[in-house]
């Protein structure tokens, strides 16, 4: 068998192992009662509209934020879901749920 792999796909894969691999530790933590925000899974992305996906996507929205000084529950845009601790909303996503632990680059506190 002489099949050759294209290095297109060899970088493919490369990027949806761990992707999926996230995605499914993410799902595997929704629902816990660990009482970590961060380790929820709030927006999940086969619930989401390609256009819903695509600001996400473009803001580099993730369910854990790099920086603790800077996450969704204290950002302007960000409000509380009824649970608390629980998943919230945001206004630059026209209200779907973010993770309170959550960040994106459109993070923003009035001073
Ligand atoms: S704008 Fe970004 S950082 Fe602010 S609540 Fe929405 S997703 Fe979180």
């Amino acid at each position: 068998m002489d099949k050759k792999i294209s290095r297109r796909t060899v970088l493919l894969r490369a990027v949806q192992i761990p992707v999926g691999g996230s995605i499914l530790f993410g799902l595997s933590a929704c629902g816990s009662d660990s009482g970590n925000s961060t380790a929820m899974l709030c927006a999940d992305p086969s619930q989401m509209t390609s256009a819903q996906e695509s600001v996400r996507r473009t803001l580099r929205y993730t369910e854990v934020s790099p920086d603790p000084a800077k996450v969704c529950s204290g950002c302007d845009f960000f409000h509380a879901g009824s649970e608390a601790g629980g998943c919230g909303t945001c206004e630059m996503f026209t209200g779907n749920p973010v993770n309170p632990g959550g960040y994106c680059d459109s993070w923003s506190v009035d001073a």
